[in-house]
């Protein structure tokens, strides 16, 4: 079969794949489709088929969250070996480079003692033109050779550049969300870390805020997938407006958020949750297209202050609490260590 016929037949096959599984055609489903007929990804279709044998299909999140680690996870890591060879590439000639000054510099400097020992002895007028002439044309030569490397120098320096750009931008985007641009689970756990080890060395205190969308499976079931990951960019975009620079907000898992809250007391990290509680169930959500209303939607949240020498995952585990208790009291209100700070109450 030639080329474009391979690949027609593949496209067609995960089309009926697509079909078959009733799953949406956009690019991210039919880029997992073509590599699961393809057969380029053997762990991705071991991963698919381990689900497909307990399951008749897959959901809209497993599928992003398929398409996050086989795809632009993998991405990063294709990206930061390309990178990581191409900066070995330009060491290694900056190293040869190098080597190959100081190999002419070493010959320059015992022709000079050569000639110095020569000019110290008595000497007629040809020897003298001899050795002066020789000693002008190796200083041209390394004058020459000396002009060469630093030309190339420069060109390796903006080559170094260039692939420090690069590295910066690829460090950002494996920290990065690819859905609400906030930070991801990754970068959350490493400031978390980082936050914390710095509030033992100074005593001071931080918050930690959980939050998670209200019924947002019937949300989904409704609106659609699609319209439920626009309204997660919505309140993502809430939350970065709702903080300070120096807070960090992450996405902490399908639905849920997570904000770390530096040199804040538990007052001011709950006023920071109530204000974000009270502009997501403000906002009236429409359709773009046709202006048709699809309601509101509400997010609980938890808060915890950070104890002296607790771990991470106490600390997380307190929100957690905190963030089941708004839950239980009924959603879209905020408890803070198991107080409740706002919203509706409802006995529970
Ligand atoms: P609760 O108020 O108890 O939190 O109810 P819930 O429906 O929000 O909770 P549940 O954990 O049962 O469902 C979470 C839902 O969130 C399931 C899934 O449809 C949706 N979800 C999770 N991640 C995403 C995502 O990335 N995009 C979209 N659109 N939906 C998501
Ligand atoms: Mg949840
Ligand atoms: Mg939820």
């Amino acid at each position: 079969m030639t080329d474009s016929g391979r690949t027609i037949a593949l496209a067609e096959q995960a089309l009926s794949q697509i079909k078959a599984l009733r799953l949406s055609a956009d690019p991210q489903s039919f880029e997992i489709w073509y590599a699961y007929v393809a057969g380029t990804q053997p762990k991705l279709n071991a991963y698919i088929n381990e689900i497909l044998g307990q399951r008749p299909s897959l959901s809209a999140l497993e599928l992003e969250q398929i398409h996050y680690r086989f795809f632009s996870q993998a991405r990063v890591a294709e990206r930061v070996e390309t990178v990581g060879a191409k900066i070995k590439d330009e060491v290694d000639q900056i190293v040869a480079m190098i080597e190959a000054a100081i190999g002419a510099s070493t010959q320059y400097q015992s022709e000079l003692e050569d000639s110095t020992r020569k000019l110290a002895l008595p000497i007629d007028r040809e020897t003298l033109r001899v050795i002066v002439e020789s000693l002008v044309f190796s200083t041209k030569e390394v004058e020459q050779e000396n002009s060469t490397l630093s030309a190339s120098l420069g060109l390796s320096r903006k080559q170094i550049a260039d692939l420090q750009e690069d590295l910066v931008s690829i460090r950002a985007e494996s920290l990065s969300d690819p859905l609400t641009m906030l930070a991801n689970r990754k970068h959350f756990d490493e400031s978390l870390e980082r936050i914390l080890a710095k509030s033992r060395h100074s005593g001071e205190v931080f918050c930690l805020i959980l939050a998670d969308v209200d019924h947002f499976k019937s949300f989904n079931d409704t609106h659609g997938h699609q319209m439920g990951d626009h309204v997660l960019r919505l309140i993502a975009g809430e939350m970065k407006q709702a903080v300070k620079a120096q807070d960090i907000v992450a996405r902490y898992g399908g639905e849920e958020f997570a904000i770390i809250l530096p040199a804040s007391d538990l007052t001011a990290a709950a006023a920071v949750a109530e204000r974000i509680r009270t502009t997501t169930m403000s906002r009236e959500l429409r359709r773009r297209k046709t202006g048709e209303s699809l309601g509101r939607v509400t997010i609980s949240l938890g808060i915890a202050e950070c104890r002296a020498h607790e771990s991470a995952q106490d600390l997380v585990e307190r929100a957690d609490n905190c963030l089941y208790a708004a839950k239980r009291r009924g959603r879209n209100c905020v408890v803070a260590q198991d107080q409740l700070v706002a919203g509706a109450p409802q006995p529970a």
